[in-house]
């Protein structure tokens, strides 16, 4: 599985790493542990407008100085440049079926709001890419981040060629994605804090993979957060590195093509063997 980021990712829409867990250190560790990756570029207006208001688009666009967005969501001068090479790196990964390394993250992101970090939401726009560009029917949509894919769902809520599936430590941040939040494309898992690898198996087991078996996908992407460890400062969680390795590659096996894109995590010392160890159950050769 190919890496797919870009240099710029480190540098642009700086959010003050001292105060702010969504820091351009978080990719700077990753390119620095992945040199070899391949270099996506930024998504065109039209490829984020299939998913985002373009008058939304359009207010991102006309940022000009720092502003905080919300109560989490810091953007300056560079977030727009910084959003759309995110999201075009995400369309990247599901066009070679590789893993794009990229902030700011995407899956809370609404259609014309952002949130929670998230200012486009680079998951969903790679699904409506797929389908649009490549002609792919039928994609599911894996979040394994600690917290409740709120926005991808919303995305694709009445949209029955996409499932989502979220598995997401609750009650916790965001609040939504309780229990009884489910369709035939809209599966949410909840688990208490202090749940690890068993209980992750346990989930995907009982409930992702007959879901994601009975929708037959044609793409799965991953919304691959690994707030989830047992070291993450956000959340209450104890997935091991094997665990995430079990999770990708279970991911892996429920479609023809897999392709994944990061959303948080937020140990900068244990993110980059996160990915290391998500790339080698996805299926790829990791230098070690
Ligand atoms: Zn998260």
């Amino acid at each position: 599985m190919d890496v797919i980021s870009h240099p710029a990712c480190a540098h642009l829409h700086p959010t003050g790493h001292h105060v702010h867990p969504e820091t351009q250190l978080r990719l700077a560790r990753l390119q620095e542990r992945f040199p070899q990756y391949l270099h996506g570029a930024a998504a065109s207006r039209e490829q984020i407008e299939r998913v985002h208001d373009a008058t939304y688009v359009a207010s991102i666009g006309a940022i000009v100085e720092d502003a905080w967005l919300d109560a989490d969501t810091f953007a300056s001068a560079s977030t727009w440049e910084a959003a759309r090479l995110a999201a075009g790196c995400a369309i990247e990964a599901a066009r070679l079926g590789g893993f794009a390394l990229v902030r700011p993250p995407g899956h809370h992101a609404l259609r014309a709001l952002p949130m929670g970090f998230c200012i486009f939401n680079n998951v969903a726009i790679a699904a409506r890419y797929a389908q649009v560009e490549l002609g792919v029917a039928r994609v599911a949509i894996i979040d394994f981040d600690v917290h409740h894919g709120n926005g991808t769902e919303a995305l694709f809520a009445e949209d029955p060629t996409v499932l989502t599936v979220s598995l997401h430590q609750w009650p916790f941040w965001p609040g939504s994605g309780g229990p009884g939040v489910n369709s035939d494309h809209l599966v949410n898992v909840p688990l208490a804090a202090g749940s690890g690898d068993s209980e992750y198996r346990a989930a995907f087991d009982s409930v992702v993979e007959p879901a994601v078996r009975r929708f037959a996908p044609d793409l799965v992407l991953v919304s691959a957060g690994f707030d989830a460890h047992r070291d993450d400062p956000l959340a209450e969680m104890e997935v091991t590195a094997e665990g995430f390795s079990e999770l990708a590659s279970r991911c892996a096996a429920l479609a023809p093509r897999v392709s994944a894109v990061l959303e948080g995590g937020y140990n900068l010392d244990t993110l980059p063997d996160l990915v290391a160890a998500a790339l080698e159950g996805f299926g790829s050769e990791v230098q070690h």
